[in-house]
């Protein structure tokens, strides 16, 4: 071996010596320790290739200041071990420290959402209100009644809690049943009543959900058979009446939830297509994708979109079976809620399948305040429904403190002014619907737009879009504190910019 690669590799610094750094002690060193030979194994690897140059610019750049070991006395030798090991532990330190924080600092973190869309999937779906909050703490932080019926002092069902609150809301002659989530609905119900079985439906809802939802494969997956019909802009209910074998278990509708289909096109009420299964002795299944209670008004509708039915609509005829999702416009939390006739629901009931899609009490709670919101008609305080009903004026007036605020910090390089934009309702929902909204618009005179998206974006998790080399702050999606967080990050920005004027 090189005597110099040999010096460079008696001079790393033991792993017992780094784990007592001062800039390393207080990290748990169960973490630490595999992070730190794995350092140490890749710099060796580094110094047996040669490639310090290349893999360690910075350390190799501080070595090569350095006089050369080698021809050195043997006491100036040691001397020089100990300059070299302590190069390397510096620049090990720095990298460990940063690596540990890098995969250690929780990635789950709350954004604010100036993109306008109200139901992001990947912003978390709907917002739960800090005053619904206040009523679940004591159920979590506590002990509760999950499985307890305090009258008898025995066991109960988890399933009771929603369910009476959900007859009362919709359909008292109905039994309710909650399960993860409305793909998980979807699954259980086919699985319950269709295996090896036939289901009909539309070929206009073959939908895909996203996030590899497709109707074909949770039918596929519940071992139900797919019996497409009608072409995919018009399926009548003759269609379905002549698929109908005796195989046939079901008649599925599902929510045109993410797409909308305009000119020639037709599909089947849900209410002829429950009368149709109920004469044939099958069962009628609407898989609804978001339930919504509020008529969403002020929204503009795209020409020959069909007005949405609240869920009290559909309850007032409602089909044998139907399920909802609680994160989208109803306004909860993850949760697939199922709606049907008792005997139907107790049939659900006894697929074990049901446990492996079993609610815990963090989902029933936050759905339980989101029901007492709706049965006290208190709108407010579920916050999707707000921001998708916030008028005109109250989004003129929240674009104007915006922008107040932001020229009350005097930004030179940021100007700021107010546009009209549209939103969307998103997350699979109303996708043939415009919200107007109001927006800032940013321009910087030294970053250009999709710079200033991804600073806000990365170092202060703002989210925002860009629309012609403008960032874009639609003020319909801002909760409590945003502006002040949107005002901040300008002025840092703008600060770090100014000082390299
Ligand atoms: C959203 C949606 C689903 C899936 O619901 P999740 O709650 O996301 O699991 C299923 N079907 C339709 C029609 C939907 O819109």
């Amino acid at each position: 071996m090189h005597t110099q690669t040999h010096k460079l590799l008696q001079a790393l610094p033991k792993v017992d010596v780094l784990l007592s750094h001062p800039h390393l002690s207080a990290l748990n060193p169960r973490i630490l320790k595999p992070l730190i030979q794995q350092h140490l194994d890749a710099l060796r690897r580094s110094i047996l290739a040669h490639s310090l140059a290349t893999t360690y610019p910075k350390l190799s750049e501080s070595l090569a200041h350095l006089k050369c070991p080698e021809n050195s006395q043997s006491t100036h030798t040691l001397d020089s071990r100990a300059t070299l090991t302590s190069h390397f532990t510096h620049a090990l330190v720095e990298s460990i420290a940063h690596d540990y924080h890098a995969h250690l600092t929780p990635s789950l973190v709350p954004v604010v959402n100036a993109s306008g869309v109200v139901l992001q999937t990947n912003l978390g779906r709907s917002v739960f209100a800090p005053a619904l909050l206040d009523r679940i703490r004591p159920i979590l932080t506590r002990y509760c009644s999950l499985e307890y019926d305090i009258a008898q002092g025995k066991r109960s069902s988890r399933y009771t809690h929603a369910n009476a609150l959900l007859k009362a809301l919709f359909c008292p002659e109905y039994e309710f049943l909650l399960v993860n989530n409305n793909a998980a609905a979807v699954l259980l119900i086919l699985n319950t009543f269709a295996r090896d079985k036939e289901v009909i439906i539309s070929r206009g809802e073959l939908i895909e959900i996203g996030g590899e939802f497709r109707i074909p494969e949770v039918m596929k997956s519940a071992g139900s058979l797919l019996i497409e019909v009608g072409a995919t802009n018009k399926t009548h209910l003759c269609d379905y009446e002549r698929a109908i074998s005796p195989n046939t278990a079901m008649l599925m509708k599902a929510h045109k939830s993410n797409f909308a289909q305009i000119g020639f096109c037709e599909e089947v009420d849900m209410r002829e297509l429950s009368a149709l299964a109920r004469s044939n002795g099958l069962i009628d299944y609407y898989d609804l994708g978001s339930g919504c209670v509020a008529d969403i008004a002020g929204a503009h509708y795209v020409a020959g979109a069909q007005a949405e039915p609240t869920l009290y609509e559909i309850f007032a005829s409602p089909p044998s079976l139907l399920s909802f999702s609680g994160d989208k416009l109803f306004g909860a939390s993850q949760v697939g809620i199922i709606a049907g006739k008792p005997e139907l629901i107790a049939a659900l009931k006894a697929n074990h399948l049901l446990r492996a899609l079993r609610v815990d009490k963090l989902c029933i709670s936050t759905l339980q305040a989101t029901l007492e919101a709706y049965l006290h008609d208190e709108l407010d305080s579920i916050p999707t429904l707000s921001m998708l009903t916030l008028t005109r004026d109250t989004l003129h007036q929240r674009a104007q403190s915006l922008l107040q605020m932001i020229e009350s910090h005097a930004l030179k390089h940021i100007s700021a002014q107010i546009v009209e934009v549209d939103s969307l309702a998103g997350g699979g929902s109303l996708p043939d619907r415009v919200f107007a909204s109001m927006a800032i618009a940013l321009t910087s005179d030294t970053l250009k737009a999709n710079v200033l998206e991804s600073r806000l974006r990365r170092e202060f998790h703002i989210i925002t879009r860009v629309s012609k080399e403008q960032v874009l702050i639609d003020v319909r999606t801002l909760l409590e504190g945003d502006i002040e967080r949107i005002c901040q990050a300008l002025s840092t920005i703008e600060s770090s910019q100014s000082t390299k004027d």
